[in-house]
């Protein structure tokens, strides 16, 4: 067992997710237009196109690291990927979540402070507005473990 670091953002394919869904086989139609299942799509595709170059020939776990405004239900994606993998050299695996909460800048308190509400974008200290966000928008595969 090996881990593979450093392997990629999803950000700018989930454009490319909604190509992938047309060529969803017949059986989960129903889920063509559920978002997390072109995410979980991608994933299935970037994490075994990187276990293939590193030699590998089964993924065991992937590691995510979810923002709070990434627009990603965590247990959306744990059945889009169950479905997503099936078959593959992903099958099985399981998908290790980080969330993140929304990490804002005040510059009242020139300090970083992590909002109770991602809704609400005040400073959870000095309770200012503040529009400067630092974290919350991640949709990152950091890690995968490989056998
Ligand atoms: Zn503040």
């Amino acid at each position: 067992m090996k881990r593979l670091y450093g392997v990629t953002a999803l950000d700018g394919l989930m454009r490319r997710g909604e190509e992938l869904t047309d060529n969803v086989r017949a059986g989960i139609d129903e889920l063509r237009d559920m978002h997390e299942l072109s995410i979980a799509m991608n994933l299935v595709e970037v994490a075994e196109s990187a276990a293939r170059k590193a030699g590998a020939t089964k993924v065991t776990a992937l590691y995510l690291r979810i923002g709070a405004l990434s627009a990603v239900v965590p247990d959306a994606l744990r059945f889009s990927f169950e479905i997503a993998a099936d078959g593959t050299i992903l099958a099985g695996a399981s998908l290790e979540i980080e969330e993140l909460p929304v990490r804002v800048f005040c510059e009242h308190c020139a300090a970083e402070a992590d909002l109770p509400n991602p809704q609400i974008f005040r400073c959870p200290t000095c309770q200012r507005p503040t529009g400067h966000m630092v974290q919350g928008r991640e949709l990152e595969l950091t890690s995968l473990e490989v056998a």
